[in-house]
């Protein structure tokens, strides 16, 4: 679904029929501690750079909302995990790296 700052993320959702005004992020909203959405995060929310360029089933995201000085300047902060490994993804648009292990045809010749 589009965001409010116009970028496709599969986990906003909204619903404005019927006189109803629902907003909610289910990322922020399924990771423990996630804080409160508001729909002005998703300017600033790099998930859906994310999951554009990385596909991988075994990472999972996580999201939550942190504030800078005196509860200023919310932003989302990004944390993401590899079921496979079982490490953190530094990089979450490339990956870990752990599958192209699988898939020598993903590598270069030099990673030979
Ligand atoms: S805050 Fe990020 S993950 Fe959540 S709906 Fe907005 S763009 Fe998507």
């Amino acid at each position: 679904m589009r965001t409010p700052a116009g970028t496709e993320c599969p986990y906003y959702y909204e619903d404005f029929h019927r006189g109803r005004s629902h907003q909610e992020c289910r990322l922020i909203a399924s990771t423990p501690g996630g804080g409160t959405y508001s729909p002005d995060l998703c300017a600033r929310c790099r998930i859906p750079r994310i999951v554009l360029a990385n596909a991988c089933p075994n990472m999972v995201l996580e999201a939550r909302v942190v504030s800078g000085l005196l509860g200023l300047r919310r932003r989302v902060e990004i944390a993401a995990n590899c079921t496979r490994s079982g490490e953190t993804v530094r990089e979450p648009e490339i990956g870990c790296g752990q599958c192209h292990i699988d898939f020598p045809a993903m590598t270069t010749q030099e990673d030979d």
